[in-house]
């Protein structure tokens, strides 16, 4: 037997996990929608409901929102995690038809209808899943261990700890040899973050550490971008990518094209055709899959673990359940609406109107149709490429046209002014004033 509380959380009998109620339902007919994933997609689904007369429970395993974008940042110490994350209940503390919960779910029983919490279960009417996506190493879990991606605060916060313990242990060597092991930084995979990432880690080598070093010289550090295609930004027109490309070679960056990497360990990587490179830093930035969440449902999804949607966003033979973002597959004129973040909010603002529409009786809106506004990756200082339809910018308008719009999607007047204030500063010292090394795992 199990018991439920007056908030729906059903407890299984021995637990005493998510007794905590949530507010009062608006009464016992509102429909409830419950949200998984308080990302891009969830939140902007979250906000779509607002005066809804329904009760909307939004669930994320984390107490906060994240800023993905800016994840390198904080990797690279130019920003502090508090700058590009934020209390989901306080981003959403406006709206009384919301609760939020902080769970980690571990499965949806479609039959029951109802969100399984590991140690309990919420019901659902209509359900929304936004669990995002998470690293792919192409069938090398194990690589993980050695090469962390970046997806999570903590993932940046462990890349930033082992880039600045690389330099420490560099500055006790009496070696040359091991000197050079511990500075050289491998960056597997050329998309926007392993560029943003490789321009990040030259700068903060060539520019904001070699003052405080006095034995080693970290100008001296290796940073090679390792990417398997013919060039980098593969989704930018080619003469961006090859901006991209001599901007980080100006930068003191190697970057290695139609080069794969064949395996990786705590010593360096092993590449074809260039065979082995030796590292203690080795950063993965290659590829994503989907959340398990079509495995939850048992959904019909792509390779990358997609659920495929109909137009509606809903899940094939589940009307009432819909899945949006990254961890979603719709197909528009033939191609995959891309893993991005104006593609999550578009989807998380469509099922939250639809939705609105259902519990009203009003007329749904029409088909979902995502609308690409452009793509852009910054490189370093005063260089980034922006593609904004026919525009094509780079050099300096780029990067101010990049700094401007990831100001403006932040959440909030505090985080816009400290990243804005934080950026003038990095700009006019050179320096990073987030160079802390935190966390248990100092032997990383
Ligand atoms: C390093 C990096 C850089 C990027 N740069 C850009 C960029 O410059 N421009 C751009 O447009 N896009 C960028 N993206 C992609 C963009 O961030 C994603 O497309 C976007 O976040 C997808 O939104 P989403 O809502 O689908 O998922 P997410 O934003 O990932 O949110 C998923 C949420 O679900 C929660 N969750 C997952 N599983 C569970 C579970 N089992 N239980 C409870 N909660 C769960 C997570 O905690 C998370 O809060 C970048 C991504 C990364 C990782």
């Amino acid at each position: 037997m199990s018991e439920m509380d007056s908030s729906g959380i059903e407890n299984r009998p021995g637990t005493s996990d998510h007794n905590e109620a949530p507010n009062p339902p608006g009464g016992p007919s509102r429909p409830r929608i419950v949200i998984i994933g308080a990302g891009f997609g969830g939140v902007e689904t979250a906000r779509a409901l607002k005066g809804a007369p329904a009760d909307v429970l939004l669930i994320d395993r984390n107490n906060y929102h994240c800023f993905q974008p800016l994840l390198y940042q904080v990797a690279s110490a130019a920003l502090s995690p508090a700058d590009i994350a934020w209390p989901v209940r306080g981003v959403l503390s406006g709206q009384a038809n919301l609760t939020v919960l902080m769970a980690d779910v571990t499965g949806v029983d479609t039959a029951a209808r109802r969100v399984l919490l590991g140690a309990g279960s919420v019901p659902y009417d209509h359900l929304v899943l936004a669990t995002g996506a998470t690293h792919s190493y192409f069938g090398h879990d194990e690589w993980a261990r050695v090469a962390p991606g970046l997806k999570k605060i903590e993932d940046a916060t462990r890349i930033r700890r082992e880039i600045l313990i690389a330099f420490e242990r560099a500055e006790l060597c009496d070696s040359a040899e091991e000197r050079r092991h511990f500075l050289t930084f491998v960056i597997i995979g050329g998309g926007p973050t392993g560029v943003e990432l490789a321009g990040s880690i030259a700068e903060v080598a060539r520019h904001a550490l070699p003052n405080d070093f006095r034995r080693v010289d970290p100008r001296t550090a290796r940073i090679l971008l390792v990417e398997a295609g013919p060039r980098v930004l593969p989704t930018m027109p080619p003469a961006l990518s090859d901006y991209a490309r001599e901007r980080l070679e100006s930068m003191g960056v190697d970057v290695l094209t139609n080069v794969r990497v064949t395996s990786c360990d705590g010593d360096g990587v092993d590449t074809e055709p260039n065979g082995r490179i030796l590292s203690e830093t080795i950063i993965w930035a290659a590829g994503v899959r989907a959340s398990p969440a079509a495995g939850w449902i048992g959904a019909d999804a792509d390779r990358a673990g997609r659920i495929r949607v109909t137009p509606d966003l809903s899940v094939p033979g589940l009307p009432d359940v819909f899945a949006i973002g990254d961890t979603a597959l719709f197909e528009q004129d033939g191609k995959p609406v891309p893993g991005i973040a104006p593609a999550a909010k578009q989807m998380g603002h469509y099922v939250g109107r639809l939705l609105k529409a259902r519990v009203t009786g009003t007329q749904p809106p029409a088909p979902f149709r995502y609308s690409h506004a452009g793509d852009l990756a910054t490189i370093g200082r005063n260089a980034a490429v922006v593609k904004l339809g026919r525009l094509e910018l780079k050099g300096f308008p780029g990067w101010l046209f990049w700094s401007v719009v990831h100001v403006y999607f932040l959440i909030g007047a505090r985080n816009r002014l400290s990243v804005a204030f934080h950026w003038l500063w990095n700009y006019v010292t050179r320096q990073r004033g987030a160079r802390l090394i935190t966390g248990d795992d100092h032997e990383a």
